[in-house]
This record gives structure tokens, sequence and C-alpha cells, in this order.
């Protein structure tokens, strides 16, 4: 999927920036997925006070979501395209290879 999105992220502890980013690519063993909610969570207000458990700036925060599969791997299985989902702490932002946007 091609294009750009709109992202909210954390520049620095206590600093949002509304920006324009490319969509994330989606590999061979991931799926993309069009947020629909995102929550709040102790790590994100974390993260936002402190910058707890951001190693590098600017980080779209906000892992605990839930949207739409949009796009699949080819070496996903199963009828995952048009699911609804929830990305949930084993499914970490983009750290293990899920496409969030
Ligand atoms: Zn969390």
């Amino acid at each position: 999927m091609e294009g750009t999105m709109r992202a909210m992220q954390l520049v620095a502890p206590g600093k949002f920036e509304l920006k324009e980013v490319p969509i994330p690519k989606c590999g061979p063993d991931q799926v993309l997925i069009k947020v629909i909610y995102a929550g709040v969570c102790g790590s994100d207000f974390g993260a936002y006070t402190s910058g707890y458990m951001i190693d590098k700036f600017p980080r779209i925060i906000g892992h605990e979501s839930c949207g739409e599969v949009v796009e699949i791997g080819e070496n996903m299985v199963g009828p995952l395209a048009g699911m609804n989902v929830h990305v949930g702490s084993k499914v970490f932002g983009t750290t293990i290879g899920l496409g969030v946007y």
C-alpha cells in the first residue's frame, strides 16, 4: 500500500507533533492494520512523561489498539484480509514487524 498517513508522534518527553508519514510497508510475514482506535496505557504515559521504554525519538505510541487488516504478507495464511483485530501486548508497535497505521 502506497501513500501517507497522519501520525501523532512523540518527538520528546512531553511533546507530541502531528505529522504526515509514509504508510509502513507490509513484509511477507506481516499484516498491515488500519488503526481505528488506539488506547493510552501506563507505558505510553511513562513514554510521554519521561521517555520510558523509548530508545529513539520520534516514536508513534499507542500500541494497544484495534483496527482492520488491510494488507497481508505473502507468507501469511488464513482469512485475515478485512478482519477487525485487536493489537495487544503480544504485538508491540512496529518492533516485531506489524505495520500499524
Ligand atoms: Zn501497554
